[in-house]
């Protein structure tokens, strides 16, 4: 009869588990190793570079088979997350016993927006979970640190929605998306998914999106009032329900450090696209995606991760409320001034672990004895620095102080909880709970000690009584006390001696005394680990229900830790108080770029005055040679702008800055070949975005547009740019260019102004002077520049010659005398247009005869021609 081919038991388990879920890879546990079978099996030894072997199944042939020993489990899940794989950890829930099946289940699942591990998260940077969801009316964007228990919700009106869900995930970087399977054909039209700066997206089940299983989990997490303040809301229900719902079905516990939300307004922050804040170098710089260089290294003092997390959201989203920022610049401003206060506050903060996200841990249950003692030692500081900030009269401290508990006695219960000295990270290992915190413990404790020392006068009895000098006792796991005696004194063993375990040289023996007092010991041990374990139970409840003023408190260091960190730039690098207004101007006194003068050791920094208004000065023309510093200046000034809106001290001797509500850059031309662009073609996009988007408010730099083309196109794309700018949009704006042509502007168009970076020649060689002053260059410079680069001698000379033939068939001028002649036709056909559409609008036509009709008709078709 043939054989019955029949899936194992384990097996047909492993497979209702896969195919629950199957878009993760399934770590299964067996043992002290995680396996993984079949096509998991093949795509992971492959990915991880892990042996495929094989393993009987049931059927005829083996299933493949990898896995790696259980303790790797977390280096391992990294690697694939990383890779934009989701990990279901399936562990053993029972002890394994001969004759029946482990239970086996998943106890968590990881993916890369749900990620708690240190060795995947950076302390300095938020790892953020989104959802999206579309209606008819509006969005929603929901997302969520589940490291931090931040949950931020955003809802969006239907009008230009691409573009702002575009601007949130450009804003956030998530590390996963989730959306419905409905969405996904619109979000690809959202250039943060379709450019890949947001990868990992996922649609997620239709179900979970439901409104009744919505409003359930939301009561769950939020309570009833926090329904209450979303219930008038649909879009935003079914976003945050169904988030809710794919954070329980991954982590399978209620998070409690999730405890509040926060609503959003999209127009709550001032806005830059993506290019704007990679060309400003916000939190990296552009040439090697680095953090040394970038804004963010330039600013960050902070003392916590809390507050580091903080300041790079703070950078990220500069305010538009001038009260806002004027609550952060004056509470700045103290301390500023208080410096001996200010390094008081500092030594504090620098003893405070990242509270936040051991808060994490505390809510998943997994906190071990060693991050408890971190959060004791940490809110150890609190009464101190509570004290130092109660010295200061700003409002933003004052608020945050008033949120800052002092926990005195969450820090006496922790203090005579756990053991400081270096306890273990497991529990079951002992000697976690402190002396003194419970009777029962000590006395068990003590029982064992005294047992020690009973067990040393019980040798010393044998030893007399026996005569045998070396015998000892000793203790193995397996066969518990034993004395034990070498083989050549073994004729002088006792009767009352009974054999246990027979080794080469010697023999090991017990005695009725010796086995009371090892079952006492074993009892007393096992007391203690029962008791260990429900007393560090205990602990852990009592951090969970201090988890919302821990939260709290966190939140409210890191407030105060930005302030100091804005305040030590402050002083260290001479920055002053900007003074932010309504009006429609900047005005900066003897600015610096932040960053230059930070890195640039070898020249002294030049610094420069700016004056922009929405009158005479709207637009600032920069001529200079190459390298003469126009870009640096354009970036200074957006920096200014941009730190002043941070609510930050800015590197100038004075600054006045009216608010921005939109800051955009053009700036160096970047080849984006992978998504099928050329340079020019990316430049005129990003040109495009710009003339689409900008209004009055905004600031905008334009770095050498029209270079990407040749010379006429070019200069005309160039000149048709700055005239719809300074025509349609007024947007303050700054334009460095090589094109000198272009300062013929100036008189042309209103607000427009030119401006040069001054150079010395000198023996046919220049000097940088970096000034920039009003006027314009008259030539390009670009052959003393490559002169300067150490182009051979010929070529300069050969380059010399070709440009005086040039300019004497004088292009320049004839192109800007067409380009007048060509207004002046435009401007005419216009005014005609305008005459006809006034005379057809005119006509009555129930009264007029067909004869007069047609003399209308010739008189339109006239002007028109
Ligand atoms: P451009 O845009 O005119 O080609 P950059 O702005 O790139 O020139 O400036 C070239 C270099 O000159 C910068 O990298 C910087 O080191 C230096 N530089 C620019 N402006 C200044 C200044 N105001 N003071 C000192 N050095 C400067």
């Amino acid at each position: 009869m043939a054989k019955e081919i029949k899936l194992s038991n384990m097996m047909q388990h492993y497979l209702s588990v896969k195919e629950k879920y199957n878009d993760c890879i399934v770590f299964y546990r067996l043992g002290d190793f995680y396996e993984m079978f079949f096509e998991d099996a093949v795509l992971v030894s492959k990915l991880l570079e892990l042996t495929l072997t094989g393993r009987n199944c049931g059927l005829e042939e083996r299933a493949p088979m990898c896995g790696f020993p259980f303790e790797h489990a977390q280096a391992y899940a990294a690697k694939l997350v990383e890779m934009g794989y989701k990990i279901a950890i399936c562990d053993q829930l029972t002890e394994a016993q001969k004759g029946v099946m482990v239970e086996r289940d998943v106890v968590r699942v990881i993916t890369p927006g749900t990620v708690i591990e240190e060795n995947l998260l950076d302390e300095k940077s938020n790892n953020y979970i989104a959802n999206l969801y579309l209606t008819n009316d509006n969005a929603c964007v929901v997302w969520s640190d589940i490291t931090t228990g931040e949950f931020m919700i955003s809802i969006i009106s239907k009008e230009n929605y691409i573009n702002k869900i575009n601007d949130i995930l450009v804003r956030i970087k998530p590390k996963e998306l989730i959306l419905k399977q409905c969405d996904l054909d619109i979000i690809k039209n959202i250039p943060a998914i379709t450019y890949k700066s947001v990868e990992n997206v996922y649609v997620y089940q239709d179900w979970a999106y439901t409104q009744e299983n919505c409003i359930k989990n939301i009561k769950n997490q939020f309570g009833e009032s926090g329904y209450g303040e979303l219930k008038s809301e649909d879009s935003a229900v079914i976003c945050v329900g169904s988030m809710l719902q794919y954070l329980l079905e991954t982590q399978k516990i209620t998070l409690k450090n999730i405890n509040k939300f926060t609503i959003e307004s999209t127009n709550d922050f001032l806005s830059m696209d993506i290019n704007t804040r990679r060309n400003l170098e916000l939190v990296e710089t552009v040439r090697d995606k680095s953090r040394k260089g970038s804004l963010l290294w330039l600013m960050d003092e902070t003392k916590t991760s809390m507050g580091a997390r903080l300041l790079k959201h703070q950078i990220e989203n500069p305010l538009i409320d001038i009260n806002q920022i004027n609550l952060r610049l004056n509470a700045t401003e103290e301390l500023y001034k208080n410096i001996v206060l200010r390094d008081e506050i500092a030594q504090n903060l620098n003893n405070i672990s990242d509270i936040e996200r051991l808060c994490c841990k505390i809510s998943y249950g997994s906190i071990n004895p060693r991050e408890i003692l971190r959060i004791k030692e940490s809110i150890k500081n609190f009464p101190a620095l509570k004290s130092s900030l109660n010295k200061l009269n700003s409002t933003l401290v004052k608020t945050a102080n008033e949120s800052i508990c002092d926990f005195e006695s969450l820090y006496t219960y922790l203090d005579s909880a756990i053991n400081p000295e270096n306890p273990p990270i497991v529990i079951k290992d002992g000697n976690v709970i402190k002396k003194g915190f419970n009777e029962k413990l000590d006395e068990y404790r003590s029982l064992i000690s005294d047992s020690v020392s009973w067990l040393n006068k019980l040798e010393v009895q044998e030893k007399e009584e026996t005569g045998i000098k070396n015998l000892k006792i000793g203790y193995n796991s397996v066969f518990g006390y034993y004395i034990e005696v070498t083989k050549s004194n073994i004729n002088l063993v006792p009767y009352r001696y009974t054999r246990k375990q027979t080794l080469t040289n010697a023999e090991r023996y017990i005695t009725p005394e010796l086995k009371e007092l090892e079952n006492r010991i074993e009892n007393a041990r096992s007391e203690i680990e029962k008791l260990e374990l429900s007393l560090y139970q205990q602990v852990k409840e009592v951090l969970l229900s201090n988890i919302d003023a821990l939260l709290l408190s966190a939140k409210n260091i890191a407030i105060i830790d930005c302030l100091v960190s804005n305040s030590i730039i402050a002083s260290k690098y001479n920055y002053c108080k900007p003074v932010l207004t309504k009006s429609n101007q900047i005005e900066i006194v003897g600015g610096r770029h932040p960053i230059v003068e930070r890195i640039n050791k070898q020249e002294a920094f030049v610094s420069n005055d700016t004056v922009l208004d929405d009158d005479e000065n709207r637009t600032m023309i920069i001529t200079g040679p190459n390298m003469a510093g126009k870009s640096t200046y354009m970036r200074q000034v957006a920096l200014i702008t941009l730190m002043a809106h941070i609510g930050s001290f800015v590197p100038a001797a004075k600054a006045k800055i009216g608010l921005v509500d939109k800051i955009f850059t053009r700036i160096g031309a970047s080849d984006d070949l992978s998504f099928g662009q050329s340079t020019f073609m990316v430049e005129m996009v990003e040109v495009s975005n710009i003339l689409k988007n900008a209004t009055e408010k905004s600031l905008i730099l334009l770095d050498e547009v029209g270079r990407g083309t040749a010379t006429f196109d070019g200069l005309s794309i160039a000149w048709a740019v700055m005239e719809y700018i300074s025509k349609n949009l007024k947007a303050k704006t700054l334009f460095s260019t090589h094109y000198h042509e272009l300062s013929e502007l100036e008189g042309i168009l209103d607000g427009v102004k030119n401006y040069r970076v001054t150079i010395k020649e000198y023996n046919g060689n220049i000097i940088f002077l970096r000034k920039v002053v009003r006027g314009s260059a008259n030539k390009s410079f670009g052959i003393e520049v490559a002169k300067l680069a150490g182009l051979p001698e010929e070529v300069i000379y050969n380059a010399q010659n070709i440009l005086k033939k040039l300019e004497t068939a004088d292009v320049n001028k004839n192109i800007t005398e067409e380009k007048l002649q060509l207004d002046k036709e435009y401007e005419q056909k216009n005014k005609n247009a305008i005459e006809v559409c006034n005379i057809i609008r005119d006509i009555n036509i129930e009264k007029i005869t067909p004869f007069e009709a047609m003399q209308i008709l010739f008189d339109v078709s006239q002007k028109l021609k």
